[in-house]
This record gives structure tokens, sequence and C-alpha cells, in this order.
């Protein structure tokens, strides 16, 4: 082999004993192109020893596997959150010099035909002269885009002989190439690296996107550059790294651990590893988790903290109230209130993500053709309201939409009655139930879309309503068709809406002798309250049934009649009866008490400003 050195002549050993078993089950080839022959070692060490074969049978090989001009390579199709098993099949046939690629949508063919072609001969391969026939089955799958080329490239190396018939065993490839053979970036693919880690295999894909290999902690992923390293891992020439590999790992004779070498027993026989207990030990299953490298390297953006707000006491407290027990909210005021400036720091009020709820949120983000930034943080999602009903749902071609990026985090909708009235009917469905349903290529996709919705509104189409100055000139109809455009169903299932008033003059102009509280002084608190909840009942208060609310939120009878007299006076649903029930809770459990207060029925009343007549 050319520029061959001592280091990688070691590896000599693992070569000839891999190519004694591509040899061993196959005839020579008769539609090598001649390069191997020629100027591949590896090869013609096949050639010499091919005789003294190991005598092992692998003709129903499930796994990757090749035999004399096939082959069969594993990858997997984006499909939403989940990634299924794609195989690539390759044939190599006598006839005229043909490249056909079935199973993909034809654009994709002819752009991922040019660019294995490329990648191949840059790369210091031959390209097989007859005819190649590549299937990607199964056929109904949706499958786009360029992270079949590295599959669709190694596969006609094995089935060429160029590489051996074991270096697909256990193992599947991602990425796009480049026409240099470089590996590129692939989109979408943290949901297939979390289900190809599953299943045990080891997977291959480009060192650029090892920030998504570096969500899932397991050793069974290895980053590549380019084909030709990729190449020279499988037969041994060098070890790829994982992503969580600091030093590449070897052992004292230099050999590197990183890949299983043909020598490895568990790999010969069949095909497949030889018993669960030592796949086990070679692959961890993939514990849905992120390792704490991925989550440091991905929190360093900075937060917006409560403190940077001036004064809007009561949209502070309603935050933090929204917060504590997962409400809905609503906060109505004219521009200038600071609306959108206390819906940015709600996030910062919240837990961070666990875990297992990052590497979710980072999986959706991915599916979405996103890279994973948020780490442990929940995310903050604010369509505008020119956003129509299927980006809100869906993203494109089975893609989370807007809600789905907004799960485990923040939604929020400003200027709420400007949104298209069924963009607005579609929220209630996912608000109830944590998820969305996409049905496309006739296939059904379910993406999880549990999320707090915020939102805010101008009183009237002017926003200034109730100003002192005298500014707004709406008359009544207006605001009340303005109000009117809320579908009451949608408002009915926010737990909390306030108004907000603009801040005066002086309060911006006098620096404050007030020492603003952080959003961290914040979050401990809320912190509290959520574990009171969880304790308690095991879920948090805005998501309690009427049952459970009859159960968890007993009234003593002041609170009683403080209570019945809002109701009487505000002519309250049964629904919003209900809601004010469960903020009251929220309130004692910010305070530490056991008992619903008098005060606490006092404060939730005051956040549903809506039940209110419209003054
Ligand atoms: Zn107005």
């Amino acid at each position: 082999m050319k520029g061959m050195n001592l280091e990688s002549l070691v590896s000599l050993t693992e070569i000839r004993s891999a190519t004694d078993y591509a040899t061993a089950t196959q005839q020579p080839s008769s539609n090598g192109d001649g390069r191997g022959t020629d100027d591949d070692t590896w090869t013609l060490e096949a050639g010499r020893n091919g005789e003294d074969s190991l005598g092992q049978s692998k003709d129903d090989a499930n796994e990757g596997s090749a035999k004399q001009g096939l082959s069969t390579v594993y990858s997997r199709a984006p499909l939403g959150l989940s990634a299924p098993l794609v195989r690539v099949e390759v044939h190599l046939g006598a006839g005229l010099p043909a490249f056909h690629l079935v199973g993909l949508p034809e654009a994709v063919v002819r752009e991922s035909k040019e660019r294995v072609r490329a990648a191949l001969l840059t790369s210091g391969f031959g390209f097989p002269d007859g005819r190649i026939t590549v299937n990607l089955s199964p056929a109904d799958l949706p499958k786009e885009g360029g992270r079949f080329d590295l599959p669709i490239a190694i596969g006609i190396l094995a089935a060429n002989e160029q590489l051996p018939a074991g270096a697909l065993e256990g193992r599947e490839f991602y990425g796009e190439l480049s026409l240099r053979g470089e590996l590129r970036d692939t989109p979408k693919l943290l949901p297939a690296l979390v289900e190809g880690s599953r299943s045990g295999r080891e997977l291959i894909l480009p060192a650029s996107n090892s920030l998504e290999a570096s969500l899932v902690s397991d050793a069974s992923l290895k980053l590549a550059h380019d084909l030709r390293q990729v190449c020279d891992a499988l037969i041994g020439l060098t070890v790829l790294s994982g992503p969580h590999d600091s030093v590449e790992p070897s052992d004292e004779d230099g050999h590197g651990r990183g890949l299983p070498t043909m020598q490895d027993s568990a790999y010969l026989h069949d095909g497949a590893p030889r018993d669960d207990a030592h796949r086990r030990a070679r692959h961890p299953p993939v514990a849905a988790d992120i390792t704490r490298m991925g989550v440091t390297a991905l929190t360093n953006e900075t937060v917006p903290d409560l403190a940077e707000v001036r004064g809007q006491f009561a949209g502070k407290r309603a935050l933090e109230i929204a917060a504590a027990g997962e409400h809905g909210l609503l906060m109505i005021g004219p521009p200038g209130a600071g609306k959108t400036l206390l819906a940015q720091r709600l996030p910062g009020l919240l837990p961070p993500l666990t875990k297992s709820e990052a590497l979710e949120v980072a999986s959706l983000e991915s599916a979405a053709g996103r890279k994973p930034v948020s780490g442990s943080r929940r995310p903050f999602r604010s369509p505008q309201h020119t956003a129509t009903v299927a980006a809100l749902i869906s993203g494109g071609a089975l893609m989370p939409g807007e809600l789905s990026l907004a799960h485990l985090g923040v939604l929020f909708l400003d200027e709420l009655p400007e949104f298209d009235r069924l963009a607005l009917e579609a929220l209630r469905e996912p608000l109830e139930s944590g998820v969305v349903n996409l049905i496309r290529y006739q296939r059904s996709c379910e993406f999880p879309a549990r999320f707090q919705l915020v939102a805010a509104m101008n009183p009237c189409p002017c926003g200034y309503v109730g100003d002192p100055r005298g500014k707004c000139q709406c008359t009544a109809e207006q605001i009340a068709r303005y109000r009117a455009r809320l579908s009451g169903p949608l408002v009915d299932r926010i737990d909390i809406h306030i108004e907000l008033m603009a801040l005066p003059v002086e309060h911006l102009l006098v620096e404050s002798q007030e020492r603003p509280e952080t959003s961290a002084t914040v979050a401990l608190r809320v912190a509290a309250a959520r574990q009171i909840q969880l304790q308690r009942q095991g879920k948090l208060n805005a998501r309690l049934s009427p049952p459970e609310l009859e159960r968890f939120c007993e009234l003593g009878r002041d609170s009683k009649a403080l209570l019945s007299t809002a109701i009487s006076r505000m002519g309250l649903s049964a629904r919003a009866y209900h809601r004010v029930l469960k903020l009251a809770r929220t309130c004692a459990d910010l305070a530490g008490v056991p008992n619903i207060r008098r005060i606490d029925v006092a404060e939730a009343v005051q956040l549903r400003a809506l039940d209110k007549p419209i003054s």
C-alpha cells in the first residue's frame, strides 16, 4: 500500500485475516477495475492468502454484509423523531457502465450519484466499470438529503471488494459526501443516533456532527472527517475517535480499541455479535441522556434576567405564579408596558431540563433541521402573528413546528388577537393533549408539544384605551370586536390573565431605590413550590383534573365565602372557577402553607382579569 509505514504494518495481520475472511466465501472478483490488485496491498494479500481460508460461511448474514458483487449497508431515514432502519443494497453486475439508484426521489438520486462517484475517485478508490445498482429499502420511506452518500460509497467499495466483507457488520453509516470525499455536516441526525445506538451497532458519522454525537452518551459513536478515514478505520489502519474521547484510546500493542477488528471472534461466525452479553459490553445501551460535556458546551448563552425589568411588580408576581404552577399566562397592556420583556424571562424562572428532557428537546431541534443549542435551558419560541397554522403545527414535511420546538419550554404569542383564527384554534388540542399529530406521505407522525403558553395583547386596537392622556380613539364597538377575536375556549384554557399599565415616566427616569430580585432568587421559590406540588399530587397544579381539584384544593369557610362572592359578582363559569382554585393552590404553595388561605383566593381572583366585565 502506498505510503504504508511501520505503524500500519502492525495492523497488517488484521488486514490479512480480514481479507482471508473476505475471500473465504467468495470467488475472485470478476468485475473489479483492476486497481485493487495493482496498488492496493491488502487486496494483493487477499489474493495470495485466499486459499487458506477460515472456512466459515456467512451466506445468510442478516447484519451489514458483502459477497461478491453484492453488499448491504445499514443507515437510517429521518422520519420525525423516529429513524427507521434503511438497508442500502449494492449490486455490481456485468454490462455497460451504468449507475442506478432506486428508492430515492429523483432529484436526490441525481445529486447523490454524482457526489458518490466523485468522492470515490478523489479519495483514490476505483469506481467499478460495470453496472451498479443501489437499492434503498424499504422503498416507501421518505428518504431525503445526502445522508446516504457514505453508506452508498461504502457499499460500492465492499461489493467491489475494495473493503473486506466483514467491515460492514454491526455498523451503521451516515453522512453526506463532498466531491472531494469529505464528510459534511448532515442535518436531522440526532434521532438516528439515538435509535441506532439502541440497536447496539457502531455508528460512523461525520465529525462535523460531533455536537449531536456528544448528546448521546455511548461509546459506539465514531466520528470521521472523510471517506478515506472511514475506509482506513474499517481495515484497521486507523482508529476513529468518539465524541467523548479526549485522547484516542489504544492498547499497549498499538491497536486501537475504537473499531472492532476482524479478528474479534464476536464478529465472525454469522455476522452478528456472538451473544448479547458480549454485545452489551461492546455497545452499552444508550440511556436517553446527555453527557455532562454536552450540557456545559451548550449552556453558555446568557438568559435574560428578571432584575433587568424595572417596576411591573404585578407582572413579575404573575410570572412567578405561572412558573410555579405551569399556568398559562395572558398579559394585556399598552405598548411599552414590558409584556415581551417579562415573557422572555419566564424560562429563567423554570427549573433546568433534566438530561432526558434535554435530549428530547435536542432531538426535536435536530428533526427540524436545526443544530441543537438549548442544552439544559428551556426553549423559548415566539412565532410572529403572521405564522400560519402549518408553521405552528409543522415545520415542513414531517418536521416539528413551533408548538413542538417549544416543547418543555415557553411558547410566546405576542399580539394574540392578530393571529389567524385557525391558528389559534389549532392551539387548543395540543394544549390539552401535549402532542401534535402530522400526516404526510401516508404516514402519521406524532411530536410532543407540551409547552407553557404565554400570550400578550393590547387592550384595544390602538393599544391606549384607558390612557389618562386620552390617546385612544377606538370606539366601544371596535374594542369589543378586537377582543372577540380571541376564541372563548382558548382564553378559557389560559389560567392567568393580568392587565399591565404602562410605566409612569417618573419610574423610568428616577433611578429606583429598589434592589430588583434576580431570576435566580425567584427560581428558588419556584423550585420549592414545584417540589411541594409533585410530592403532594405527582403533577403541577395547572394539570390537576376537576376531581383532583376537589381533593387537593379544599377551601376553609372564609375562603369559600370570598370565592362565592367573587363568582356571583363576576359571573364565573365552572371552568373559570376551577382555574381560580388552581391558582389559589399555587399561591399557597409559593407561600409554603398547606391550606389555601383567604389571601390566596383573593390573589387568584385578581389573576382572572378577563372574567371581569370590560371596563
Ligand atoms: Zn384604542
